[in-house]
């Protein structure tokens, strides 16, 4: 277990994060997603904190292998699971597991609907359905809907979806939400005309809640708000990022212009002052992530040469020598949402692929304030 480089994740942050979210989506039931591992949060933790603490009762994951983690780390909750697209049931083997537990897949085409239908034990499984809006990613067509209204009538859809591509960005009249949305109508009014009865439906994720898209709908799936970083530029979600990186300072060193550092030859643009750090890309910090411009402890610096396995070097300019040493703590993001995306940014990454990337390596420590 190490001691001085870890994230720290702060529920107390999570829950506010989720009373803003609730702020922003009027009648909607907030569905969290929690899939990749709650972003890198931790699966276990973040689930057991949105269920006990926070009521809530419907929590989506990618795949039915986290569903099933879940189950068995956490028998005694009491939730309903969605798969949203690792369902696994073309294999009759594990189409028992929606049934043994509260496990609900959404079906996103025709095939997904035949092990519905055809498999007896399947029966009493809501169907949760997955329409393709112009993702064009997964979905049922407005075309199967219509090739399989009278077995959908049959049925009944508990549960119908959508997913945007486009929702981080500002809509406008004609855009691709826009038309996401108006495709989402026709496909409600093909069920409606075809007698399919639709219980509940939902299209948000966090881009679209942040602009109040879709928040009249049963339920909003927030993923990456929850979690602290914003979608929409300019910002406008102002949630707090839940986790901070934290490590300590190994080593410093005065370098003078010239100076090679490290695997390869990388020398100091100008005369410097070097911080070693004990994280390098076997923690999750990319090898891409050299030349990123970050403050640490109120001084700027820059990732400097190549990211290590186990290391990663810091530059200052000379006169932080003696105003950094050894020992000191370093946050390489904090609780300003800003910070991390500034970051990920610098790295033609996304927040969501930081965050998702950092590694078992590093030890996530829950906080509640
Ligand atoms: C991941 C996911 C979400 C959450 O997306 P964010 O952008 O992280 O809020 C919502 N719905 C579906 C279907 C998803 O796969």
């Amino acid at each position: 277990m190490r001691h001085s480089s870890y994230l720290e994740i702060n529920l107390n942050l999570l829950s506010e994060n989720l009373g803003k979210i609730r702020a922003l989506s009027g009648k909607a039931t907030v569905l969290p997603m929690v899939k990749a591992d709650a972003y890198g949060n931790g699966l276990i933790p973040v689930t057991q904190h949105l269920v006990k603490e926070e009521g809530i009762k419907k929590i989506g994951v990618a795949s039915l292998g986290e569903a099933l983690k879940l189950v068995k780390e956490c028998p005694s909750l009491d939730v309903e699971y969605l798969v949203f697209s690792d369902t696994e049931i073309s294999d009759p083997r594990h189409r028992s597991a929606y049934v043994d537990f509260n496990i609900t897949p959404v079906i996103h085409q025709p095939e997904d609907l035949n092990h519905m239908l055809n498999d007896e034990r399947m029966k009493d499984v809501p169907l949760v359905v997955k329409v393709n809006t112009g993702m064009n990613r997964l979905g049922f067509a407005l075309a199967e809907l219509e090739g399989n209204l009278p077995r959908l009538k049959a049925r009944g859809i508990q549960h119908l979806m959508t997913h945007f591509a486009y929702s981080y960005v500002p809509q406008k009249a004609g855009d691709k939400t826009t038309r996401q949305l108006e495709e989402f109508a026709k496909a409600r009014k093909l069920l409606a005309d075809g007698g399919v009865s639709v219980a509940e439906t939902s299209t948000a994720n966090s881009g679209a809640i942040e602009q109040k898209i879709g928040v009249d709908e049963t339920y909003v799936r927030p993923g990456l708000m929850m979690y602290g970083p914003y979608s929409v530029e300019p910002r406008v979600w102002d949630g707090h990022q839940i986790s901070k990186f934290v490590t300590k300072v190994i080593k410093t060193f005065p370098v003078k212009k010239g100076t090679p550092v490290g695997y390869g030859v990388n020398v100091a643009g100008e005369d410097g002052f070097v911080a070693v750090l004990p994280v390098g890309y076997g923690d999750g910090i990319p090898t891409f992530a050299s030349g990123v411009k970050l403050t640490v402890n109120g001084f700027p610096c820059t990732i400097f040469a190549r990211v290590h396995m186990d290391m990663t070097f810091l530059i200052f300019s000379p006169d932080v020598a003696g105003k950094m040493k050894t020992g000191d703590v370093v946050e390489i993001w904090n609780h300003d949402n800003r910070v991390i995306t500034d970051i990920a940014t610098q790295m033609k990454m996304i927040p969501y692929a930081l965050m998702c990337g950092i590694t078992g390596r590093i030890p996530r420590i829950y906080k509640i304030k």
